[in-house]
C-alpha cells in the first residue's frame, strides 16, 4: 500500500472533509478502503465549522472533532486535522486545500475524498474550479447516489469541467499533481450522520454504526440526545 506511493516517487495525502456529526462506520470504512486502494501515505479528517450550504451541526465543532480523534485512534495512516477548528467562522474547503499545498510543497499529491451526493453540488462551492489546480478528486458512491454509465449525472457546468478529467485507474492518480477525477469502488454503506442523530435522539442504539469509543464520548456529553 504505502510501498507503491514510495516506489511512485510523490506520496499521496488524502483529505476527507466532512461535518462529521457525528463521523460514522460510512466514512471510516471507505477512507480506509480507499487508503489501501489508492496507496495514500497518511489521510486526513478535517472536520468542518460552520457550513455555508447547510443547516448547521447538531454538536460544536470541538465535540465533532474530538469524535473524530477518538474514532480514529489506533489507525497509524489516519490523521485529525484541526485546522477548520481554529480557523473559527465558516469553512471553505478551497482554504485548506490550499493551506495544505502551502504546507506540504509540490512533495505530495493531495486526495480530497468525497461522496457522490456531496460531489454533485460541488458547483455551489465557494472557488470550486480552483480546486481542480490543488488536489484530485476521489468520488465514492452513496447509496441513492448510483453511477449512471460509470459517472453521476452531473450539473451541466460540472460535467463541462470534468469532461477531460475522468480517470480510469487509481494509478493514474500519481502521475498528475492534481485536477483528476476518479470514481474509488468502495462497498456501499448506508450509514449517515441524519440517521444516527435521529437514532440517538430517539433513545436507540447505534453500536456497529459507529465506534464505541465514539458512542461513548457521544452518551458522556449529552450529544444528540434532542434535549439541547
Ligand atoms: P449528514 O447526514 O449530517 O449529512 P453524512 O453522513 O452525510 O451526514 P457528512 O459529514 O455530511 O456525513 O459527510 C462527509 C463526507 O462523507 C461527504 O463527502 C459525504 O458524501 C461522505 N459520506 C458520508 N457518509 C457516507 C457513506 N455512508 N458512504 C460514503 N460516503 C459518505
Ligand atoms: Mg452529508
Amino acid at each position: 500500500e504505502s510501498v507503491q506511493a514510495i516506489e511512485s516517487g510523490v506520496p499521496l495525502v488524502g483529505i476527507f472533509g466532512g461535518t462529521f456529526d457525528p463521523i460514522h462506520n460510512g466514512h471510516l470504512r471507505v477512507a480506509e478502503e480507499i487508503a489501501e486502494t489508492i496507496g495514500l501515505r497518511e489521510l486526513r479528517f478535517v472536520p468542518a465549522g460552520i457550513p455555508r450550504l447547510r443547516h448547521a451541526p447538531a454538536a460544536s465543532l470541538q465535540h465533532r472533532a474530538a469524535i473524530v480523534g477518538l474514532a480514529i485512534r489506533g489507525n497509524s495512516r489516519f490523521v485529525l486535522d484541526e485546522r477548520e477548528v481554529r480557523r473559527h467562522g465558516v469553512s471553505y474547503s478551497v482554504e485548506s486545500l490550499r493551506e495544505l499545498r502551502r504546507e506540504m510543497g509540490e512533495c505530495v499529491i493531495l486526495c480530497f475524498i468525497i461522496g457522490a451526493d456531496a460531489f454533485m453540488k460541488l458547483a455551489d462551492w465557494h472557488s470550486w474550479r480552483e480546486l481542480f489546480g490543488l488536489c484530485h478528486f476521489i468520488i465514492v458512491a452513496r447509496p441513492g447516489y448510483a453511477l449512471a454509465s460509470n459517472r453521476y449525472a452531473l450539473p451541466q457546468e460540472l460535467e463541462d469541467e470534468c469532461a477531460q478529467r475522468w480517470a480510469s485507474s487509481a494509478d493514474s492518480l500519481k502521475y498528475t499533481p492534481s485536477g483528476l477525477v476518479f470514481i474509488a469502488p468502495t462497498t456501499l454503506l448506508d450509514i449517515s450522520a441524519t440517521s444516527i442523530r435521529a437514532h440517538i435522539a430517539a433513545g436507540k442504539s447505534v453500536r456497529y454504526l459507529m465506534p464505541d469509543a465514539a458512542i461513548d464520548y457521544i452518551a458522556a456529553n449529552h450529544l444528540y440526545s434532542g434535549g439541547g
